[in-house]
C-alpha cells in the first residue's frame, strides 16, 4: 500500500500509444466512477490523470454522503418544475445508494462508514423547518427528522444553532480511502489508470477521437472530460464555465473528554448557509471545513482561521491544536447544478459538482457510462442547466465578494437570532418573577405579553423559549 492510500504501483505514466473505447480525463471521483461503471459494462477504458489519483478535491473531501445538489429544491422547482425536480432528486438519492454499495469494509477496507447527518439552521426559523420537512418527506420521499432547538443543543452544545434536519440515511466515510478504493475497483474491473499523464489537447471530431499527452497519443470512440477546474488546455471554454473555489479543512489534535462534552452527535454536521461542516473522527478529534477563496493558497495559512471558527462555535473547547490542514478546489457552476451530459457526439462532460460531490459524481458516472453503453438517456434531465461562462478573473473576484457577503449576512442573521433568543429568555424570566410576585401578593397575573419576534404561523411547532439562558437574564 502506498502512503497516499492507493494499492497500485501500476498507475504509471502513459508512455505508449493506445486505442480504447472510452478515454476518461481526470482521476477524481467523477472520472473514476465513469471508468468503473464503463469497465463493468465491458468497455475498454483508459483514465488519464495529470497528477495522481484524488490529487484535487476528491482526495481532500470530508466524506459526507447526502442526497441533493448545490441548488436547493425550491430553486430547482422554480427553474424546472416539480416533476423534473422529483426525478433529479431521486437520481441524487441513487448516487447516495451507489456510494453506500461500494463503501463497505469488504470492498474498501478501512472506509469506516457511520450513519446520520445533521443540517442545522443558523437562525430561529421553525416554520421554515416544518415546510422543508414536509417537502423532503412527503413530496420527495426522503427520510428526515425535524430536531427542535432543545434536541439540537442536547447533542451539539452551542447557542449558535437552532433547528435541524436529521438525515438518518445519510452517512460518512473516509473520503480519501473512497477515491483510492474506487481506483482499485476500476482497475480490477479492467480499466487502466495512467497517472502523471496530463492531456494537453484533444481532437473530438471524427468517429475515432484523438488525445495528446506529453509522451503518447490515444484514440478513443468516446472521451469523458472529468478534469473539473484544472482541465485547462483540452477544453478551455469548458473550464471557463466553472468558478474554482478552494475550500480549506483541518483536523485537530486529540481533544480528549472535552470534545465528547461539547458534541455527542456522531455524524456530520453542516449549517444551512454552507459555512461550517464538521464531525468527530478517531474518537476525539474534530475534522472541520470552512474558509474558502477563489485563488489557491497554502492550506496551513488557514489553520488560524479554522481554529478561530471552532472557538466561535464551541468556546468551551478552549484553544484547540490543529494537527493537519489541507484544501481542494471545487468547481462551482453559475446555476449551482453539475455539468453532466454530451457536448457533441462522443464527447462527454462530468464536472461542476461543487461541495456536493460524492453522491452527484457517483450518479454522473453511472449515467454517462450507461448512456454510452446501454442507451440510458436520463442525463438529459440536466440539459436545462447549460454551460454558462463563469466570468473569468472578474467572475473569481465577484465570486469571492459574493461568498464573503453571503457569509457576513448569514453571520448577521445568526447574531440577530441569538440576540432575539436571549431577549425572549429574559422576558420569560421577568414574566415568571412577576407571576410569582403576583401569586405571593394574591393578585391575578397580568395578561401575557407576546415577546418580540415570537409570531409563529398557525400550525407551526416553534420551540418553547430556551431554558438554558437564565445566566444571561440576570
Ligand atoms: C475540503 C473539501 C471538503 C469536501 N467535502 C465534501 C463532502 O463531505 N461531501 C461531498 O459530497 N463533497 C465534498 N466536497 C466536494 C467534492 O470533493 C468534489 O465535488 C468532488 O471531489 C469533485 O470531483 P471531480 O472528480 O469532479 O474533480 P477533482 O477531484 O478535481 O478531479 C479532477 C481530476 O482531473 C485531473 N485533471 C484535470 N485536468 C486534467 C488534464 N488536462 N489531464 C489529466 N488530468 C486532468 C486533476 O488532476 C484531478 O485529479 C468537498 C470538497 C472539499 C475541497
Amino acid at each position: 500500500m502506498r502512503s497516499d492510500g492507493s494499492d497500485s504501483p501500476e498507475h504509471a505514466r502513459l508512455t505508449f500509444d493506445l486505442d480504447v473505447d472510452i478515454a476518461v480525463i481526470g482521476a477524481g471521483l467523477a472520472g473514476l466512477t465513469v471508468a468503473l461503471e464503463a469497465a463493468r459494462l465491458g468497455a475498454s477504458v483508459a483514465v488519464l490523470e495529470g497528477r495522481h489519483v484524488g490529487w484535487n478535491a476528491s482526495g481532500h473531501q470530508l466524506g459526507t454522503v447526502m442526497p441533493g445538489y448545490g441548488l436547493s429544491i425550491a430553486d430547482l422547482i422554480a427553474r424546472i418544475g416539480i416533476e423534473d425536480t422529483r426525478e433529479l432528486w431521486a437520481l441524487s438519492k441513487q448516487g447516495v445508494e451507489y456510494v453506500r454499495g461500494l463503501a463497505t469494509e469488504q470492498l474498501m477496507p478501512g472506509i469506516a462508514p457511520s450513519e446520520g447527518a445533521l443540517e442545522l439552521s443558523n437562525v430561529d426559523a421553525g416554520d421554515r423547518l416544518i415546510a422543508r420537512l414536509q417537502l423532503l418527506g412527503e413530496d420527495f420521499d426522503t427520510e428526515v427528522e425535524g430536531w427542535q432547538v432543545e434536541r439540537v443543543r442536547a447533542e451539539i452544545k452551542t447557542d449558535r444553532y437552532f433547528h435541524g434536519v436529521y438525515y438518518p440515511k445519510a452517512f460518512q466515510i473516509d473520503g480519501r480511502k473512497y477515491v483510492h478504493g474506487l481506483a482499485a475497483l476500476a482497475r480490477r474491473a479492467g480499466a487502466r489508470i495512467f497517472e502523471d499523464t496530463p492531456v494537453v489537447s484533444i481532437d473530438p471530431s471524427g468517429i475515432r477521437k484523438r488525445i495528446v499527452t506529453p509522451s503518447a497519443r490515444l484514440r478513443a470512440s468516446q472521451i469523458v472530460l472529468a478534469g473539473n477546474v484544472h482541465l485547462g488546455a483540452p477544453a478551455h471554454r469548458l473550464s471557463e464555465t466553472l468558478l474554482p473555489v478552494w475550500r480549506y479543512a483541518a483536523v485537530t489534535a486529540p481533544l480528549g473528554e472535552r470534545l465528547a462534552d461539547a458534541i455527542s452527535f456522531k455524524g456530520s454536521v453542516s449549517d444551512t448557509d454552507g459555512i461550517d461542516h464538521f464531525r468527530i473522527v478517531e474518537g476525539d478529534r474534530l475534522m472541520w471545513a470552512s474558509p474558502e477563496t477563489t485563488w489557491a493558497a497554502r492550506p496551513d495559512r488557514f489553520a488560524g482561521a479554522i481554529q478561530r471558527r471552532i472557538r466561535t462555535i464551541f468556546p468551551q473547547l478552549g484553544r484547540v491544536e490543529i494537527a493537519e490542514t489541507w484544501s481542494g478546489a471545487i468547481g462551482q457552476t453559475v446555476h449551482g447544478m453539475p455539468q453532466i451530459g454530451q457536448l457533441r457526439r462522443g464527447l462527454w462532460v462530468a464536472s461542476g459538482f461543487g461541495r456536493h460531490g460524492l453522491n452527484t459524481s457517483a450518479m454522473a458516472g453511472q449515467l454517462i457510462a450507461r448512456s454510452i453503453l446501454s442507451g440510458d438517456e436520463r442525463w438529459r434531465l440536466f440539459s436545462p442547466f447549460e454551460l454558462v461562462w463563469a466570468g473569468g478573473m472578474t467572475g473569481r473576484v465577484a465570486g469571492f465578494t459574493i461568498g464573503m457577503w453571503e457569509r457576513a449576512s448569514a453571520a448577521t442573521a445568526g447574531a440577530l437570532a441569538r440576540y432575539r433568543e436571549r431577549a425572549r429568555a429574559r422576558e420569560g424570566i421577568r414574566e415568571a418573577r412577576l407571576a410569582a410576585a403576583n401569586r405571593q401578593a394574591g393578585t391575578r397575573p397580568p395578561p401575557s405579553r407576546q415577546p418580540p419576534g415570537r409570531h409563529h404561523p398557525q400550525g407551526s411547532t416553534a420551540p418553547a423559549p430556551a431554558k438554558s439562558e437564565g445566566g444571561d437574564a440576570s
